[in-house]
C-alpha cells in the first residue's frame, strides 16, 4: 500500500444526486490525463469552466476544472479536481474516462495516505481527517479540527522535546563524568522530570475527554417491561439539536439511539429491543444482553417507583453484579409524591424522575456525564480528539516515565533511567507518526472512505 507512484482517481462526493459532484486524482504528472480530458492542463489554483472529454474528444459533461501541481496540494502530488454535474451516471462516467487515461481507483483514505508519506500532515492530522468526516456531533467535529490543525501534534512534540533534553542531560553527564560540562544531580533530575510528568498528564486528561467527544458514551437501558424505557430514551432525545440516529434491529423495534449531551454523543441502548428481537429463542436474547451490558460503559437501571413491588428479573440484578458505574432511576414519580431529585453516595447514583412529564431527566443528563468522566463546562475546543490508539501509546508512556521514576533515585541506574525515557520517547513519537511501522499505516488509512 505505501509506495505507489501511480495516478490514483475516486469519487469525492457521497453517492447519490447532488448540485456537483466532484472527481478526484492524484499523481505525480497529471498533464498527459488532463490533455485528454480537458484538452489542455488549466491554470493552476484557477477555477476553470471547461468541458469534460470522453476518449473519442465527445463532452460528457461541463463544470470546473481545478488544477493544483505538486508541491502545493493536498497529497503533495499534482492533483487534479473535476467538479461536474452531481449525478451517479455522470460522476461515473468522468470516473472511467480516468481509468481509461491511466489512472487507478483510489484505495479509502489513499490521498490522505499520500498527504502523510509526502509529509503534508502528520499522522493525527491524516486521523483527524477521518474524524472530521465522521463526527457526530458539532463539539466533536470541533475537537477534530483543532487536531487537524496541528495542535495535538504541537503539544506531543513539546513534550517529545522535554524528554530529548532531559535525556541527553543524562547521557552526557554519564558519558563525561569528570568533565568541565555542568552534569546533573539527582535533585534536578528528579525536578525536571516531575515536571514532564506534569506536563504529560495534562495531555492524558484532554486525550481522555477528547476521546470521550469521539467515541461516545454507550449507556445501557435495563428494567421489567413498562417501567419507562422507551419514554425516558425519548425524553433524553427531546430536546436534542442533533442528530438522532435510529438503528433497526432485526423486527419492529429500534435497539439503539444516538443522542447528544452537551454535545458528547450518546449510545443508548435498549435491551428490552433486544429481547423482542428473539422471542424465538429467549435465550438467545439474554446472552445479547449480556454482552452490550459487558461493553457498556454506563448501566441505567429502572425502576416504576409507583409499583408497590417493583419486579426485578434475575438478569438484570446479574447485570448489575458487573463493576460499571451504574445509575438506578425511579421513574414514575409523577404518580407518587416524590420530588425530582438525586441520591448519591460512592456506590450508587438513584434519581428520582418522571419520563413522562421529563421533571428530573436533566439531573439524569448531568449523572450520565459524570458517571462517563466528563468535565462539565468543557468543549471541544479545549480537548485533543484522541483515538484508542492514541491512548494507548499514552498509557504506554506512563509507564515509561513511572519506571523512569524508580531509577532516577540513584545515580548507578541512570542509564536506565535514560532508557526508559528513550522509549517514552518512541510511543510518543508513534502518535505523530515520526517512526511507524507501515502495518500501522494501512490500519489507519483503510477506514477512510474513498475520495479522501
Ligand atoms: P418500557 O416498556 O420500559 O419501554 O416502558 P414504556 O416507556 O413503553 O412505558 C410504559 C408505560 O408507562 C407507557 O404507558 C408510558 O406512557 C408509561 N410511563 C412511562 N414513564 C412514565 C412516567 O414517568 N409517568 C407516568 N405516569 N407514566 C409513565
Ligand atoms: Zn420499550
Amino acid at each position: 500500500m505505501l509506495d505507489q507512484p501511480d495516478i490514483i482517481a475516486a469519487i469525492a462526493t457521497p453517492p447519490g444526486r447532488g448540485g456537483v459532484g466532484i472527481v478526484r486524482i492524484s499523481g505525480k504528472n497529471l498533464t498527459s490525463l488532463a490533455r485528454i480530458i480537458l484538452g489542455k492542463l488549466p491554470e493552476p489554483r484557477h477555477a476553470q469552466l471547461s468541458q469534460f472529454l470522453d476518449v473519442h474528444g465527445k463532452i460528457i459533461d461541463q463544470g470546473i476544472a481545478l488544477y493544483f501541481p505538486a508541491p502545493n496540494s493536498y497529497t503533495g502530488e499534482d492533483v487534479l479536481e473535476l467538479q461536474g454535474h452531481g449525478g451517479p451516471a455522470i460522476m461515473n462516467l468522468l470516473l472511467n474516462q480516468c481509468l481509461a487515461c491511466g489512472a487507478r481507483m483510489a484505495q479509502p483514505g489513499e490521498f490522505t495516505l499520500r498527504a502523510y508519506l509526502n509529509e503534508k500532515i502528520d499522522l493525527v492530522q491524516a486521523e483527524s481527517v477521518a474524524d472530521i468526516i465522521e463526527a457526530s456531533t458539532s463539539e466533536a467535529a470541533r475537537c477534530a479540527v483543532r487536531s487537524l490543525q496541528g495542535r495535538f501534534s504541537t503539544t506531543i512534540d513539546e513534550l517529545v522535546r522535554s524528554l530529548t533534553t532531559l535525556r541527553m542531560f543524562i547521557e552526557a553527564t554519564l558519558d563525561f563524568p569528570d568533565e568541565e560540562i555542568e552534569g546533573l544531580h539527582d535533585e534536578e533530575v528528579r525536578e525536571k522530570l516531575d515536571a514532564i510528568s506534569q506536563q504529560f498528564e495534562r495531555i492524558l486528561s484532554s486525550a481522555h475527554q477528547g476521546n470521550l467527544l469521539q467515541e461516545g458514551i454507550k449507556v445501557v437501558l435495563v428494567g421489567a417491561p413498562n417501567v419507562g424505557k422507551s419514554s425516558l430514551l425519548n425524553q433524553l432525545a427531546e430536546d436534542d439539536v442533533a442528530i438522532v440516529t435510529e438503528i433497526p434491529g432485526t423486527t419492529r423495534d429500534s435497539i439503539q439511539k444516538l443522542i447528544t449531551i452537551a454535545g458528547v454523543p450518546i449510545h443508548v441502548i435498549d435491551t428490552a429491543g433486544l429481547r423482542e428481537t428473539t422471542d424465538i429463542v429467549e435465550q438467545k436474547g439474554i446472552e445479547r444482553t449480556q454482552a452490550v451490558v459487558k461493553d457498556a460503559d454506563i448501566l441505567i437501571r429502572l425502576i416504576d417507583c409507583s409499583c408497590h413491588a417493583p419486579g426485578e428479573d434475575s438478569e438484570i440484578l446479574q447485570a448489575f453484579s458487573i463493576d460499571k458505574p451504574h445509575i438506578t432511576i425511579f421513574n414514575k414519580i409523577d404518580l407518587t409524591s416524590q420530588t425530582p431529585g438525586i441520591e448519591t453516595n460512592e456506590h450508587a447514583v438513584k434519581v428520582y424522575l418522571s419520563a413522562k412529564t421529563g421533571a428530573g431527566v436533566d439531573l439524569l443528563r448531568e449523572q450520565i456525564l459524570r458517571a462517563a468522566g466528563w468535565q462539565t463546562g468543557q468543549t471541544g475546543e479545549g480537548l485533543f480528539m484522541a483515538r484508542q490508539r492514541h491512548l494507548e501509546a499514552l498509557e504506554a508512556t506512563r509507564n515509561h516515565l513511572n519506571t523512569a521514576w524508580k531509577y532516577s533515585n540513584s545515580e548507578s541506574e541512570w542509564e536506565l533511567l535514560a532508557e526508559e525515557l528513550r522509549l517514552a520517547q518512541d510511543a510518543l513519537s508513534s502518535i505523530t507518526g515520526h517512526f511507524t511501522a507501515d502495518d500501522l499505516l494501512g490500519e489507519i488509512f483503510s477506514n477512510f472512505c474513498i475520495g479522501k
